[in-house]
């Protein structure tokens, strides 16, 4: 991820900060015997190979050809989730209480954590920086429409913005629009339409 997400700025400076900082205490819980530098590559390794965005692009896709599954995706995420071909501990790892929100046309929704990073990991993996910095918790709480405008997303007046903050108790994300043009396509080709920042409500899905 880039560090300035095309049109939204917040200071770099910042992420370097915390880079640094993430660091120091990962330095820190190695030299006192907390964990080994093993044990850092081997969370990051699940995050890149077994829950990730490619995880809640396949529960979209699916949501989008199967109204039953959509209806019960959005009753209740984590018996959908269940249903699927996922690894292990799917539902448990920040991931125990999610909740979808559906994209028409009428409503737009965006995620945010405005206290801290709270994230659906199993469905998007890990959170990108921006998504954790303050600008970015502060100003879509305000002004999502222009914080949207500035991520590409130009909504009509006419539609509204949902902003859906996360917490340790729930953890939202978005169920994007189908795009037209895409009424052959199967799952496996609209699951490759699918971006985290679709499914974080900061982009739509192109066909
Ligand atoms: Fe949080």
């Amino acid at each position: 991820m880039p560090s300035n997400y095309p049109g939204f700025k917040y200071s770099t400076d910042r992420e370097t900060f915390s880079a640094a900082k993430a660091k120091a205490l990962e330095s820190l819980l190695i030299e006192k015997g907390i964990i080994t530098g093993d044990t850092v590559n081997k969370i990051l390794s699940y995050f890149e190979t077994e829950m990730g965005p490619f995880n809640g692009a396949k529960i979209v896709a699916k949501a989008w050809v199967d109204p039953d599954f959509k209806k019960l995706l959005l009753a209740d995420c984590n018996a959908a989730c269940e249903q699927m071909d996922f690894p292990e501990g799917m539902s448990g790892a920040e991931g125990e209480h999610m909740r979808i929100v559906e994209n028409t046309p009428e409503v737009h929704n965006v995620i945010v954590c405005t206290l801290c990073s709270c994230y659906p990991w199993p469905t998007l993996g890990l959170p990108p920086y921006w998504f954790k910095d303050p600008t970015f918790r502060a100003r879509v709480a305000r002004e999502p429409r222009q914080v949207l405008s500035e991520f590409g997303v130009q909504l009509d007046k006419s539609v509204q913005i949902k902003v859906w903050d996360s917490s340790a108790q729930i953890r939202w994300w978005v169920l994007p629009m189908r795009p037209t043009g895409t009424e052959g396509m199967n799952e496996a080709q609209l699951a490759r339409l699918l971006t985290p920042e679709a499914m974080m409500g900061v982009a739509t899905v192109k066909a």
